[in-house]
């Protein structure tokens, strides 16, 4: 992608059902974009924007990859699929990266009634009613909530519940299937030297290499 202005000038700006792909992708993997796939064709999404985290807003003293490389990586794994772009919002803006101020970017940048669907993972979503301005964060998207295989959605379910008493957009739970995949997982495999073949696309692993991520 150019850059954000040019993108959304073009399909995000003229989106009417808009995916907004959330999370901290270091490194970005199948699970991800099988997620994001299905979540356009489940909810008739007309665009997914990856937006990487920039400053995860709850990851206070944990290590993670620079911003670019996690930019970099994803914009390699989504460029095949004319339905994803990326977006740099979060990289650019100073300080930790809170969903609401990321939404209500993209709500002045869409056109006026454009629904925003907001993508992340269970272990994410789960605290929801802890991020910031929650309340208000629920009344301005919607929410696709995306689990593991085996994962136990007992405490997922009686927070989205309470979240769901808020919510005026909805928020959905989708049970992905790749999502035994996980990033952790890979980030463990490259520093015990184990193959990450075939968990991620073939340009991202070459980027890690090249990088030196994960050692
Ligand atoms: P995380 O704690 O790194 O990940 C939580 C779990 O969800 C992990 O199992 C992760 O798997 C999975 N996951 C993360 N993003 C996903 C996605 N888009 N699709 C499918 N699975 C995903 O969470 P995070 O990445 O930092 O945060 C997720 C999103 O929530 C980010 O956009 C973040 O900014 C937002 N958030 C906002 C606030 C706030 O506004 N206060 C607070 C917390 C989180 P992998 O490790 O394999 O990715």
């Amino acid at each position: 992608m150019a850059s954000d202005n040019a993108s959304f000038k073009r399909d995000v700006a003229e989106a009417r059902r808009l995916g907004i792909m959330g999370g901290t992708f270091d490194p970005i993997h199948y699970g991800h974009l099988v997620t994001a796939e299905v979540a356009r064709v489940k909810f008739h999404l007309d665009v997914v924007v990856f937006v990487p985290s920039g400053v995860p807003p709850h990851k206070h003293g944990v290590e993670i990859s620079p911003g670019r490389d996690r930019y970099m990586m994803t914009v390699l794994a989504t460029a095949t699929n004319p339905h994803f772009e990326v977006s740099r919002i979060e990289m650019d803006r100073p300080g930790p990266s809170y969903t609401v101020d990321t939404i209500s970017e993209f709500r002045t940048r869409c056109r006026p009634g454009t629904q925003l669907f907001f993508i992340t993972g269970a272990d994410a979503a789960v605290e929801i009613l802890t991020w910031k301005d929650a309340q208000e964060l629920l009344r301005m998207c919607a929410f696709i909530v995306a689990t593991r295989p085996g994962y136990c959605t007992t405490r997922l379910e009686a927070e989205l519940e309470r979240a769901r008493a808020v919510s005026t957009h909805g928020i959905f739970v989708v049970e992905v299937p790749a999502l035994a995949i996980s990033s952790t997982d890979i980030r463990a495999r490259v520093r015990q030297g184990d193959p990450i073949r075939y968990l991620l696309p073939e340009s991202v692993e070459n980027y890690i290499r090249k990088a030196g991520l994960y050692l």
